[in-house]
């Protein structure tokens, strides 16, 4: 309950490491009030307890204000075990690896763009293929697959599916290094093979946007965004591949527990150590799981660029969508952090959480660097959504993390029951709002009323200094699988 916090300030709130006797770190939730009572209505601040009682993390476990349920770790989760020392858990990663978010901003404004939407909507919808299963995808070998998880977007540059300038404005420049593609089971490769440049179904969409506010000027300028314009958002994963390998590693690693006694609070939360055979294993594939979403998205932008320019002709210039970012928000990457005054090396686990470095960060491409990190965070296909940036002060907050949307506050179940999806997309479409589904129970689950606030969550995590406000959003179309 409310009382077993302790208030740090009014927008983070404390569990103590005297609350359970096997907790190893506290807890910090990232919330105003009545967003943590929003995280107190499900099982979110349970499951971040049993994390805190994880072997060896530092510092202490972030929970975003979008947090909810989810396997294991909540949604809206960050937790950092000591390398080496510490452990890594599938589960606190999460199934989708490196789901994500990119966005792309478009010279065409809004009111030249009004008379098209419903045709835009259509040839998205058309061009960029969804749903469950493997249409309209990239057929691969199994050896370009694995070239695919060794080198990311890297991979959609060789393919003609990028722009040079894509892959710097991309988390980690669209490729992480040390991805090891033997380490997926042949059954993963077999579900990544049919999947390449999908979308998916569920919760992952595509949506055009028009900019409705800049918090920020400099920083807009420099990333792109104008007043008025219209902006792309491309959320999706590493589809069939990825959730193969962490349905993969959570069955090993109930071996690893055993092997090298890990006391657990949770069994969903299995985890090997980090310098272990299997733990690495599970990093590397992880890795080639994080690479193959990175070229999902990529190849998804250029299915989206493509429909810009059948929509909207030389109207929209050369590139009709310049990339702005792409970020993950499911992943662990080894990083170097400054933890209660000292340096250490960790596996920073994100779940439903985005990586948020501030200014300075060297990573960033050149003309990010003096603004820090952009933050893409998406609120639902009936309200509005955000661009944030990174902060410094959030190095010790947070692990140099922030929200990833807005979270549920409906499970899926009780909006399929509850919500009609043809109702809801009328109700959209009048709100001028074009909606193409593959499904309509599919549409319900994603209904706006199943999401909180997002702007409240980006004003709490803007108070509490992990993030910048700098536009939002609002959506015209929106494309779900
Ligand atoms: P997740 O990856 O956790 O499923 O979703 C990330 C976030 O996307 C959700 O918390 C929700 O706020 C947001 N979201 C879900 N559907 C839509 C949509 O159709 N449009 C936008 N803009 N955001 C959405
Ligand atoms: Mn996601
Ligand atoms: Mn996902």
């Amino acid at each position: 309950t409310k009382q077993d916090f302790r208030r740090i300030n009014d927008y983070i709130w404390e569990i103590p490491t005297s609350f359970h006797p096997q907790m190893k770190v506290p807890v910090w939730v990232f919330a105003d009030e009545e967003l943590l009572e929003d995280a107190l209505g499900d099982l979110s601040i349970t499951q971040a307890v049993n994390v805190a009682c994880l072997p060896g993390l530092v510092g202490h476990v972030a929970i975003m204000p979008d947090v909810h349920q989810g396997y294991g770790m909540p949604i809206g989760g960050v937790m950092a075990s000591l390398v080496p020392g510490g452990i890594i858990s599938p589960g606190a990663v999460g199934y989708d690896i490196n789901c994500g978010v990119r966005v792309l901003a478009s010279p065409i404004d809004y009111q030249s763009a009004k008379p098209y939407l419903s045709d835009l909507a259509s040839t998205l919808y058309r061009n960029c293929p969804s749903g469950v299963g493997e249409k309209g995808s990239i057929p691969l070998t199994t050896e370009e697959l694995d070239n695919v998880c060794r080198k990311g977007a890297r991979w959609a540059l060789e393919h003609g599916y990028a722009l040079e300038e894509d892959l710097p404005r991309t988390e980690e420049f669209g490729c992480l290094e040390g991805a090891d593609p033997s380490k997926a089971s042949k059954r993963a490769k077999e579900r990544g093979r049919g999947q390449l440049g999908t979308l998916g179904a569920g919760n992952h969409f595509l949506e055009v946007d028009v900019i409705e506010e800049i918090y920020d000027r400099e920083a807009a300028e420099i990333m792109g965004l104008q007043e008025g314009c219209l902006a792309l958002q491309i959320h999706c994963g590493s589809r069939g591949f990825g959730h193969q390998i962490c349905t993969d590693y959570v069955q090993d690693f109930q071996w690893a527990v055993i092997n090298y006694g890990i006391q657990l609070p949770d069994r969903e939360l299995v985890c090997a150590p980090i310098d272990s055979t299997e733990g690495q294993a599970y990093l590397a594939a992880m890795k080639a799981a994080a690479n193959y979403a990175f070229a999902n998205r990529q190849t998804l932008a250029y299915h989206a660029r493509r429909s810009f320019k059948e929509i909207f002709g030389s109207q929209a210039g050369e590139n009709p969508l310049r990339q702005v970012y792409d970020i993950a928000h499911n992943m662990a990457k080894i990083e170097k952090h400054r933890i209660e005054g000292k340096d250490m090396t960790v596996c920073v686990h994100r779940k439903g959480a985005t990586r948020a470095f501030g200014p300075g960060f060297a990573g960033l491409p050149s003309e990010y660097r003096p603004i820090g990190q952009p933050v893409l965070v998406p609120g639902s296909m009936g309200t509005e959504s955000w661009i944030l940036l990174g902060t410094n002060t959030n190095e010790e907050l947070s692990f140099g993390s922030t929200c990833h949307g807005a979270g549920r506050v409906m499970s899926r179940h009780k909006a399929k029951r509850e919500i009609r999806g043809d109702l809801l997309r009328q109700e959209l479409e009048n709100e001028g709002i074009s909606v193409r589904a593959g499904s309509m129970p599919g549409l319900a689950e994603e209904a706006p009323k199943a999401y909180k606030d997002v702007s409240r969550v980006v004003e709490a995590v803007s108070k509490a200094g992990i993030a910048h406000k700098v536009a939002r959003l609002h959506p015209i179309a929106v494309v779900k699988g």
